[in-house]
């Protein structure tokens, strides 16, 4: 055994001191401004997270699954419809459609991007399908051209869920601007991480953006007066002055994070040309920005194992494909997603992270090359 430290999959202590004096500063005002809850915090998030996105409205809610959830409630979506979306995700981004009693259509994805397979995307609507739920996996987005002109053609909106790809965009446009509305996490993990819960909703439709600020406050503009039934999806005040002293610093972690991708690239090169493992896939006019780090290997558990043994930590997302989850047994006869099975057992995430040094980087890099010991089926 090494002596060496041994390499996280993220480490969220790694705080510069800088960014803890700003932290500190945002948090102090909202303890001194006594408005715990919304208020002047959370409007000045909303505004510079609108703004940096050049979205009209950003709605900051209580999670990313409650951004899901009250964006799927604001298209009204209810029993009997139909939601389509990705089998290979975040397990809320199915959840909050099976929550409003509506039902989840599950799609394969493009084995290359782990996104939502286009093709195949017009054979799983429906006359009740009423939203198309795209996902940006991994930090890369969602192929929306043909996605978008599906949806045309039958008129239902998106709502895509952007929670992994905060600062990514498509042929220029800012993920979670592409659908009618979209979804972000600020979960710690996240490429912009609170200090706890927290998430959005951005829209550029007027209707929509009074909507969900309606049901966010259980559906009344005046209070204790309820015109819909909505719930209690507020953004906390210490959560919007943290993600406000960080909202500043996502492009240059982002671009940290592209730059340990690059590196890996490299690193992986000749082992990708002989088979021995597949690399993450940037699809044209795509920028990612690697909220994972993802490969396909062989033999997936025991390359983890020895990776582990080496003191460098990975993780599986996902391991359990949607469709094949015990709670959605129910809807079994909508058939296999063939893709989403594979990859979910060949995917390996490593570390990438802002503070992710130069030097982790290269012994992650050395040890995944020692670790493959089988080819790609
Ligand atoms: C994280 C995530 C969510 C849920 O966000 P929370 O803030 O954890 O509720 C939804 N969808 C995807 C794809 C995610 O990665």
């Amino acid at each position: 055994m090494s002596a060496e430290k041994s390499i996280p999959i993220l480490d969220l202590t790694r705080y510069d001191e800088v960014l803890k004096g700003d932290i500190a500063k945002g948090v102090a005002e909202v303890f001194a401004s006594g408005r715990f809850v919304l208020g002047p915090a959370n409007d000045a998030f909303e505004k510079a997270f609108a703004s940096l996105l050049g979205a009209r409205h950003a709605v900051g809610v209580s999670s990313g699954t409650d951004a899901l959830l009250v964006a799927l409630m604001a298209l009204g979506i209810g029993p009997g419809d139909e939601v389509v979306t990705p089998a290979f995700t975040f397990f809320a981004s199915a959840g909050v459609v099976a929550r409003l009693g509506a039902t989840p259509v599950f799609v394969d994805i493009d084995p290359a991007t782990y996104n939502l397979d286009p093709k195949k995307l017009a054979q799983a609507i429906t006359p009740r399908t009423k939203a198309i739920q795209p996902v940006d996996l991994y930090g890369q987005c969602a192929d929306m051209e043909p996605i978008r002109a599906e949806a045309r053609r039958h008129g239902v909106p998106i709502l895509e869920d952007a929670c992994q790809a905060v600062g990514a965009s498509y042929r220029g446009k800012p993920a979670g601007t592409l659908g009618a509305l979209g979804a972000f996490s600020f979960y710690p993990t996240k490429n912009l991480g609170a200090a706890g819960d927290a998430g959005a909703v951005v829209t550029d439709d007027d209707a929509l953006a009074e909507s969900v600020r309606l049901l966010r406050v259980h559906g009344g503009a005046k209070q204790y007066h309820h015109d819909r039934v909505g719930g209690n999806f507020r953004m906390d005040a210490v959560q919007a002055a943290v993600l406000s002293a960080k909202l500043p610093r996502l492009a240059g972690w982002n671009e940290r994070r592209r730059a340990i991708a690059a590196r890996y690239g490299e690193l992986f090169a000749s082992a990708e040309r002989q088979g021995g493992l597949r690399l993450p896939v940037e699809a044209p006019g795509n920028r990612h920005v690697f909220h994972q780090y993802v490969v396909r290997v062989a033999d997936r558990d025991a390359v983890r194992q020895r990776l582990a043994a080496k003191g460098i930590a990975t993780a599986v997302f996902y391991p359990v494909p949607l469709n094949e989850q015990n709670c959605f047994a129910p809807l079994r006869q909508q058939g296999r997603c063939p893709e989403a099975s594979k990859a979910a057992s060949q995917v390996l995430a490593l570390p990438v992270f802002p503070e992710l040094t130069d030097a982790e980087v290269e012994r992650v890099g050395q040890a995944v090359l020692e670790a493959i010991a089988k080819p790609l089926a």
